[in-house]
């Protein structure tokens, strides 16, 4: 699934009170404390489990004494979040934020900075919002959740401290993993921030995928790239070729090898108007996911015939 951008008016009221936070925590060198930004903005942090849900239970009974119930019984709320495979929650009325703790660890900062991110824009307190697996992709289309996630991305990545430090280091995955460490966040994440803003100006591309010569069970060829995410300027000039190219030119140069480089190559790719252009891609795998970066050099030499 290819990224959404956000932009315009809507990012600039959104990048307003990522501002504000920051200033208020004195601009803070990275890794951002999620904890300073809870103290900061009133906010309370719970986590809940399949097997301890007490933070759910204590959070119902507030509910009700609140007088906000709005079901006949509590334990439908519990239910609804066990059916509903809910990973975190944001309560509006309670400034509380709940937090699933049998979700990977790593996952857990970039869920609660999506629930910060709701808590941020004033247009969400009319909402009470349950979030699963699925809205908590950078990748959900969904109005409201993609405005969290992009309040979560400048949080997390502290405006444009990740932009000004990005520009300055070379365009490869070397420094994406250099970032990821100091600004505390996955790999995945640092990948994705990078193509969208660390290179103003420049087409790239980032893909999120399984590993092309050991393929999981799950594994969908119509749908090979979990995640695909294209720069501004990608979108706008190369917009047109499809995850099945980009994923059939990763496999043209990816080794068989399970963790590490997968290798690199220059690659062609079309513009949409027909154009050669020539791009830099290389992939690692985690031994999870293999993530590929594809940066732009220059146009293809034309071919010219001589009789
Ligand atoms: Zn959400």
């Amino acid at each position: 699934m290819k990224n959404k951008l956000i932009g315009g008016r809507l990012a600039a009221d959104l990048d307003q009170q990522v501002l504000k936070v920051l200033r208020g925590l004195d601009f803070p060198e990275p890794p951002l404390h999620l904890r300073d930004v809870r103290a900061l903005l009133k906010l309370d942090l719970r986590y809940y489990s399949s097997t301890d849900d007490s933070a759910l239970r204590e959070t119902i009974n507030r509910m009700k004494v609140a007088g906000k119930q709005i079901l006949e019984r509590p334990s439908l709320i519990l239910d609804a979040v066990r059916t509903a495979q809910l990973k975190a929650l944001w309560l509006p009325d309670h400034r509380r934020i709940l937090i699933d703790q049998d979700e990977h660890e790593l996952k857990h900062r970039w869920n609660e900075g999506h629930e910060i991110g709701h808590s941020l824009a004033p247009w969400h307190r009319l909402y009470l919002f349950g979030d699963n697996a699925e809205t908590l992709l950078p990748t959900c289309h969904e109005k409201l959740e993609n405005e969290a996630n992009y309040t979560c991305g400048q949080l997390l990545f502290l405006g444009d401290r990740f932009t000004d430090e990005a520009r300055e280091m070379d365009s490869m995955l070397e420094t994406v993993r250099t970032l990821s460490k100091e600004f505390g966040n996955t790999i995945t994440s640092t990948l994705w921030r990078f193509v969208e803003r660390g290179r103003p100006g420049v087409p790239m591309v980032g893909i999120v995928s399984q590993h092309p010569h050991r393929p999981e069970p799950d594994f969908d060829p119509a749908h090979p790239c979990r995640y695909c995410v294209e720069s501004p300027e990608f979108k706008q000039r190369f917009g047109s070729v499809t995850e099945l190219q980009l994923f059939e030119l990763v496999l043209s140069y990816c080794t068989r090898a399970r963790g590490g480089p997968l290798g690199n190559a220059e690659v062609l790719l079309r513009d949409r108007n027909g154009d050669r252009h020539e791009f830099a891609f290389e992939s690692f795998s985690n031994t999870h996911q293999v993530l590929t970066l594809g940066v732009y050099r220059k146009p293809a030499h034309k071919v010219v015939s001589v009789l």
